[in-house]
């Protein structure tokens, strides 16, 4: 099985009071349910975004014989909160599970991150697994996927952090992909595209069989 977490949720700008609500991060720590995300100047959303691409990933995956779970199953709804987009993929056992997201950074900066947590609660061998999916989303992400890694964050696309609650809770291997910036012109223009999505999204696909050695 394979979880993609298509990021933030149409619904979540009119619900605040739900979204602001604090839910677990791990390791003692809380943050708000979830944040609207970010969207292009034009207006074009990142909660669009993940989702156009984690439904293109998905039909991927499934057309390669994979399983495929999503964390939500449309754009109009609120959530659901991180630490429960986490127990999702820990609850399927995934194989791999990937947040997808775009950023919003400064208008010079450009490309995509892998994020990883710097623990999560599944231990040594959980983290070690999810670098492993992090070094093959690197190798598919910078061939086909239009972007380059990361020129503000990170180093070489690869962002170790201790705050994202659904790489902490999890006890599979798990990453997210910031597919670029949508606050940078040609990042945005690719995300904007249905051939740039469809690069982005088999890049991911790619990269979760590369991971899984098919
Ligand atoms: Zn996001």
């Amino acid at each position: 099985m394979i979880v993609l977490d298509p990021g933030h949720n149409g619904g979540n700008e009119s619900h605040a009071a739900e979204i602001n609500e604090m839910v677990p991060q791990g390791f003692g720590q809380e943050k708000a349910c979830d944040t609207t995300g970010t969207n292009g100047d034009d207006g074009y959303s990142e909660h669009q975004f993940n989702f156009q691409v984690a439904l293109l990933v998905q039909a991927d995956l499934e057309q390669r014989g994979l399983r495929v779970i999503l964390t939500r199953n449309n754009d109009s709804g609120v959530g659901p909160c991180v630490n429960i987009r986490a127990a999702i993929g820990n609850s399927a056992h995934a194989a791999a599970a990937v947040s997808i997201h775009a950023d919003g950074g400064p208008a010079g900066g450009h490309g995509y991150q892998l994020l990883e947590a710097q623990r999560s609660v599944g231990g040594s061998s959980v983290e070690s697994a999810s670098h492993r999916l992090a070094v093959a989303m690197h190798a598919t992400f910078s061939q086909e996927s239009g972007l380059t890694p990361s020129n503000y964050v990170g180093s070489d696309g690869y962002e170790p952090r201790d705050d994202i609650a659904g790489l902490n809770l999890t006890t599979v291997p798990k990453i997210l992909v910031e597919c670029g910036n949508m606050r940078n012109a040609s990042d945005l223009a690719l995300e904007e595209s249905a051939s740039g999505r469809a690069r982005m999204a088999r890049a991911i696909a790619d990269g979760i069989l590369r991971f899984l050695g098919q």
